[in-house]
């Protein structure tokens, strides 16, 4: 996911996707990396912001709870060598836990979520609120989204899952936060079709798609 704010270029989890994306949306620049939770399908592309280090010359600060920035410590333990090969992605760790935070004058708001047993961040910025990996929402974050005018959430598939909401979860808790405009993401193949999922959902629901563009 990539949130443009003013001149701050933001990205939400590195999927092994990025660099395809990066690319397809002719993104210049990344100024930081904000990571949900450490799970493979959310940092695979971490090697690919290279090229961001050399063409801003210098690191980009990537933020996660400590078990997220561990992990990444571990998976890609060659970028965090005391001996770094020339070339390697360069990258600053900076430390979250639920507390909102600023990024070049960005209020960012965490919100917390569970993934089965897995705490998980969603992100706020704004009236745009973003969360993946979801299965529960705890009462104390519904405050955290008050207000929120789009939201994107995931909706795995029909079928009920360990970690995932399912669709009629996902459109369960989208109706609760209320949001003006909902985009499901995290989509099974699953789930079905789009244009028949589409026919299916409440108003102001919908089924995000790789190059949906959200402005607020
Ligand atoms: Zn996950
Ligand atoms: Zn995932």
């Amino acid at each position: 996911m990539h949130v443009q704010v003013g001149s701050s270029s933001l990205v939400i989890d590195t999927g092994p996707d990025f660099r395809q994306q990066m690319l397809r949306e002719d993104v210049k620049r990344v100024d930081a990396v904000l990571f949900t939770h450490e799970h493979k399908d959310h940092t695979a592309g971490l090697d690919d912001i290279r090229p961001f280090n050399f063409y801003q010359q210098g690191d980009i600060p990537i933020f996660g709870r400590k078990a997220v920035l561990e992990q990444i410590q571990r998976e890609y333990a060659y970028i965090f060598n005391d001996k770094k090969y020339p070339g390697v992605p360069q990258v600053t760790c900076v430390e979250i836990d639920g507390d909102p935070f600023h990024f070049q004058g960005i209020a960012i708001i965490p919100i917390p979520v569970l993934h089965y047993k897995l705490p998980v961040l969603g992100f706020r910025i704004g009236n745009f609120s973003y969360i993946t990996d979801a299965n529960l929402i705890p009462e104390s974050s519904y405050a955290l989204l008050e207000g929120t005018e789009v939201l994107v959430l995931n909706a795995l598939q029909k079928e009920a899952h360990i970690s995932h909401f399912t669709l009629e979860e996902a459109i369960a808790e989208a109706q609760k936060i209320g949001a003006k405009k909902t985009y499901f993401t995290h989509i099974s193949h699953r789930l079905g079709e789009h244009h028949e999922v589409e026919k299916i959902l409440p108003e102001g629901i919908h089924l995000a798609y790789d190059g949906l563009k959200l402005s607020l």
